[in-house]
């Protein structure tokens, strides 16, 4: 479906980003690799994504709170696979506390993973797309972007800003064949959500088994979490033809949460 196309997938060295960059993979795109982790682990990762998928799979290591390394990064890709078709800004972390303890350098990095470095690899991803005219942006932004839950101002003031990015830089590009969206999952519980689950215990003065239960499902109505397969999903469709005609879109997949 993607053959021949190439796509930056940044922070997927885990979880959900992981899970884009196979099912991307899958579809017989080539897949730039981006976030942390022990290097041994993460070249298994690329070569088994590359054998098994048959595409070229590389990775770099750029820090997203770090303008630089993002440029960099993006000029790497385009060298070694001609350009980036598909640009999936996914990589995020969390913290979780009250405001007025919430520790500044903690809101500092959190804005600068989440938001600020979208628009810098949107920036440098969008030029080279015009020129072939096709492109597809896709926002990994959160039921975060819609709603709030105390405790998250940092994460939810970011994926708001994630939208609004989203919306305006969709229309910027809407005449030149290149589709942005932001897809806002509910909870997938990926190591993202497992390390929140403590502090937020803690913030609530309640039990780890009551945050899964009374906060994290029950803002589900299915009262299921979302696989990171069904967001893949998501993802590989907004990078296909089909989708052509739907950018700007804030795409909820969140088992209901949003709909309250
Ligand atoms: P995860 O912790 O499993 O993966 C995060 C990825 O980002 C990892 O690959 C990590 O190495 C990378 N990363 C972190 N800091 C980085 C940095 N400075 N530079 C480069 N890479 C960095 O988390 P996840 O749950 O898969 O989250 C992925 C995205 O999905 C995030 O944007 C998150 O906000 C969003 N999201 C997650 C959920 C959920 O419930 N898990 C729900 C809604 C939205």
């Amino acid at each position: 479906m993607l053959k021949g196309k190439s796509a930056l997938v940044t922070g997927s060295t885990s979880g959900i980003g992981l899970g884009i960059a196979e099912a991307i993979a899958t579809s017989g795109c080539n897949v730039m690799l981006n976030g942390f982790g022990e290097a041994a682990e993460i070249e298994a990762l690329r070569a088994n994504l590359e054998r098994k998928h048959g595409v070229k799979v590389r990775y770099d290591g750029a820090d997203m709170t770090k303008p630089a390394t993002i440029e960099a990064m993006i000029g790497a890709a385009a060298r070694e696979f001609g350009g980036i078709d598909i640009l999936v800004n996914n990589a995020g972390i969390q913290h979780v506390a009250p405001i007025d303890e919430f520790p500044p350098e903690k809101w500092d990095v959190i804005i600068a993973i989440n938001l600020v470095a979208c628009f810098h690899t949107i920036r440098h991803a969008l030029p080279g797309m015009k020129k072939k005219g096709w492109g597809r942006v896709i926002n990994i932004a959160s039921a975060h972007a819609l709603v709030a839950s105390p405790f998250k101002s940092a994460y939810v003031a970011a994926k708001h800003g994630v939208a609004g990015l989203t919306k305006t830089v969709a229309l910027e590009v809407a005449q030149q064949g290149i589709t942005v969206n932001a897809i806002c999952p509910g909870y997938v519980r990926t190591p993202l959500v497992e390390k929140q689950i403590p502090d937020t215990a803690k913030a609530r003065g309640i039990t780890e088994a009551q945050v899964v239960s009374d906060v994290l499902l029950a803002a589900q109505p299915t009262k299921q979490f979302v696989t990171v397969e069904q967001v893949a999903g998501l993802a590989l469709y907004l990078a296909s033809d089909a989708a052509a005609s739907v950018t700007g879109a804030i795409l909820s997949i969140d088992g209901g949460w949003t709909a309250q």
